[in-house]
């Protein structure tokens, strides 16, 4: 057998056991789509090819608050309760900061312990090393392989900062933020570009003495939420109370999360959703081959950097970069 049927034999049987459930086989397969090397990008490639058909099935809810708003322990009892309804669930993390940082501080196992040794549930390994352009680039790849997989329910989890590299609800289909109770500054601090993005929110932490700030916080977040404009027609972002702690709160949320999926489906905004999300992927892939591209070519590096040397003499950035775009893009016209 020749390098390329051994390839294209082994890449098969991957694609048939992450189609047949197999964590391990799941767990591989991420870590292909994660790798830079461009023999396994090729790979990468032909197991998106073979899942593709197979994905497009799950709830993809992401789940962003900052650090500390109690997010691990959410999905930890969010997690088990929907397990408890009859789904399986995905547990992935964006951390948009990880480039700076150095390595990912979400998606860790050990912060959701009884979650993450549920064979119901899959709690997506923490990237690290050699990543392809920082960790969000190849979240949608994941996201395809764990619903080839057959999860349920995918939670993808973000630090809710809005800064992500690639906006995380530019991927999912419902936006869940996870605040917690809060009085004076800290309840006015909340970023109003943060809560426009949310279709559900949470105040978690409505347990023992900080009920009455949770209420509290419910109260003006609803006020503060019904002067900003509706994501989806006719969804008025409902607040909800919830611990995480005590797992208070879960089923109300279920069934919100119930409600929201039915309405999206009856008024086409779940389709023109994912259409969508195709499209972007799409765009920001053809984008990011094609500064690879750029980038790979040294001529162009080179007249580039020329370009870099003569913004000293005062002109314009925005005519050099569309006469130079021009260049690259229709090389013969004048
Ligand atoms: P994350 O950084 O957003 O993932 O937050 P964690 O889940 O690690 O929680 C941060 C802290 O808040 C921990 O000390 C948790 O025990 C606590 N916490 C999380 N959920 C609740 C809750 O529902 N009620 C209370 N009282 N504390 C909580």
């Amino acid at each position: 057998m020749n390098a390329a049927s051994e390839h294209s034999l082994r890449i098969q049987t991957l694609a048939n056991s992450v189609l047949a459930g197999d964590r391990r086989a799941l767990s591989k397969a991420i870590t292909l789509v994660e790798s830079a090397q461009p023999l396994d990008r090729a790979l990468a490639l032909n197991l998106l090819d073979i899942i593709m058909p197979y994905t497009g099935k799950a709830k993809r809810i992401a789940l962003s608050g900052s650090p500390g708003v109690g997010k691990s322990t959410f999905i930890e009892a969010f997690g088990q309760f929907l397990i408890e309804q009859g789904e399986t669930i995905a547990v992935l993390a964006i951390d948009p900061s990880s480039k700076r940082t150095g390595g990912s501080i979400l998606g860790d196992k050990t912060r959701m312990p009884t979650l993450a040794n549920n064979p119901k549930a899959y709690i997506r390994p923490t990237p690290s090393g050699n990543l392809l352009g920082g960790v969000a680039r190849r979240s949608r790849e994941v996201i395809a392989l764990c619903e080839a997989a057959g999860y349920s329910t995918l939670l993808i989890e973000t630090v809710g900062v809005g800064q992500s590299e690639t906006d995380v609800s530019e991927m999912t289909d419902c936006s869940i933020l996870l605040l917690q109770p809060a009085s004076g500054d800290a309840l006015q601090g909340i970023k109003r570009g943060i809560m426009e993005m949310a279709d559900i929110v949470i105040i978690n932490k409505a347990d023992g003495d900080l009920l009455p700030a949770a209420r509290h916080s419910a109260a003006h977040y609803l006020q503060s939420l019904a002067l900003m404009p509706k994501r989806m027609p006719d969804w008025a972002c409902p607040v909800l109370l919830c611990s995480a702690l005590e797992k208070t709160g879960l089923d109300a949320l279920h069934e919100k999360i119930r409600e929201y999926f039915v309405l999206a489906k009856e008024n086409t905004y779940f389709s023109k959703k994912r259409s969508e999300q195709l499209s972007t992927w799409l765009e920001d892939e053809t984008l990011a081959e094609l500064i690879s591209a750029f980038k790979a070519q040294p001529e162009l590096q080179a007249q580039y950097q020329a370009l870099q040397q003569s913004l000293a003499s005062g002109v314009s950035p925005a005519r050099l970069a569309v006469e130079f775009a021009r260049k690259i893009i229709a090389p013969t016209q004048p």
